[in-house]
């Protein structure tokens, strides 16, 4: 266990360290954040009304269109000359989400990222393979700052290439390793293919997340890469990954949420209202601690449960595997993907309808994107140059390689009511 203190702390001195750290976060953001001003002033709210966990209630949810309504800094609770890095994710248009972190912000997400690692099976001295993807998403740098600090040599392979990530597992030897669970699954059919023995490699763990993923997968992982495979979750508005982590040997009883920095409520999806311990709804979380980008109550559109587990090493609640989401964000191959942001892309061309919808599959063990749209009466749709166009569009403005494919006028299926559903997603998980 990376930090016994925290990670045990009874839960009577965790609620009061959370009561601490929400009223001091409280005082910060309507001081700091012209938005949580406006947003207390308007509701007759007073900073002191909110003394403990159990007043969270009386404020109103932060969602990602008030991000988008501040792009880019405009949440941010600090001068840029306290800020240190920014990330971001995708939008649900064209622009994404960005967020900032201080020096004691990237303290914070190293310290629960090394949790997190430990948690999964890691020790020091041990090497990670990160597979994660490295640059704008919090992936990469967030993984590779908490093995840093857990002790860790960091390999930073980065996404992609698996020839390499291959070479790299077996010469390098690494004890563990993390990337998505679709990514998992390609490297455990890679050493069948090349009739590579998984016992001729070091990796023992896998620290698997950034998309949902089912028990099926987690023993083709295990099987293949004879790894013990646990869940990773998190997302950029909260920190990065890190914000939950299942133990290695408590798997299939949820991921402990870091809880002294995260505080989590589920609240019913068309209602708002908190509901108890155990049932279904969309994951809310306020970051008691960050201090560049503080966000009260913030909707994640993740549809899980959480509870406490008596049973378990630690005290900290635990939530469940991500069961959907309430919104109509897909993720492709661990990146976040609004249909809107195709939408938009579709509308700079002028040739094309507003009529698109896209189709989701799996091919092997990867995600694939066809973009289906119609084109307006007097454009052919075997028009192959305006295709390619839409296809580069689509890889240079959103950053996902998808196939394009033009369809005739009123040619895509309608619902019954005439409805085209913009998605269709053929995976099953
Ligand atoms: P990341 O780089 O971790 O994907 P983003 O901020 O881009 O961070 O995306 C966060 C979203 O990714 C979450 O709101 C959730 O929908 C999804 N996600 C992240 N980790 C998991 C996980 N372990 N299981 C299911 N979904 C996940």
């Amino acid at each position: 266990m990376y930090n016994e203190k925290v990670e045990k702390m009874p839960l009577e001195e965790l609620r009061a360290l959370q009561n601490a750290r929400l009223s001091s976060l409280v005082q910060r953001v309507y001081r700091d954040v012209p938005f949580y001003k406006k947003q207390f002033d308007q509701l007759g709210l007073h900073p002191n009304d909110i003394q403990t966990v159990a007043d969270l209630h009386k404020i109103p949810f932060t969602r990602k269109t008030d991000l988008r309504d501040h792009y880019p800094y405009g949440l941010f609770a600090k001068p840029m000359e306290e800020v240190r890095r920014i990330h971001a994710s995708s939008g649900t248009t064209g622009k994404p989400t960005v967020v900032g972190y201080t020096q004691d912000d990237l303290d914070v997400f190293d310290e629960v990222v090394a949790r997190s690692l430990a948690c999964a099976g890691a020790q020091p001295g041990m090497k990670l393979h990160n597979a994660y993807g490295y640059g704008l998403f919090t992936g990469g740098l967030g993984m590779h700052g908490g093995a840093t600090k857990l002790g860790m040599a960091v390999i930073p392979v980065s996404g992609g290439m698996t020839e390499r990530q291959l070479t790299i597992l077996q010469d390098f030897k690494p004890e563990v390793i993390c990337c998505t669970p679709s990514y998992a699954q390609t490297l455990s059919e890679e050493l069948v293919k090349r009739d590579i023995d998984p016992k001729e490699l070091a990796v023992k763990h896998a620290v698997l997340g950034a998309e949902p993923w089912t028990e099926a997968i987690r023993a083709q992982v295990e099987r293949g890469l004879q790894v013990t495979a646990t869940n990773i979750y998190g997302l950029s508005e909260i920190i990065g990954p890190g914000v939950s982590q299942e133990d290695f040997e408590e798997k299939g009883t949820g991921s402990y949420i870091w809880e002294d920095h995260f505080y989590p409520e589920v609240v019913h999806k068309d209602t708002g209202a908190p509901l108890p311990y155990g049932e279904e709804g969309v994951l809310v979380f306020t970051t008691l601690t960050k201090q560049a980008f503080p966000l009260l109550r913030y909707w994640t559109n993740d549809i899980c449960s959480i509870n406490y587990d008596s049973n378990a090493k630690r005290t900290h609640i635990k939530m469940s595997s991500i069961k959907g989401r309430s919104d109509d964000m897909l993720i492709i191959r661990g990146v976040n993907l609004f249909p809107t942001q195709v939408e938009e892309v579709i509308h700079t061309l002028g040739f094309l309808s507003a009529n698109y919808r896209l189709v989701v599959s799996r091919e092997g063990t990867m995600d694939a994107v066809t973009v289906e749209v119609e084109t307006v009466s007097g454009t052919n749709p075997e028009d192959d140059q305006l295709r390619q166009k839409l296809q580069r569009s689509i890889k240079n403005t959103i950053g996902l390689s998808m196939t394009v494919a033009l369809k005739a006028p009123n040619s895509i299926p309608r619902s019954q009511g005439g409805k085209l559903n913009r998605v269709q997603d053929l995976r099953k998980l």
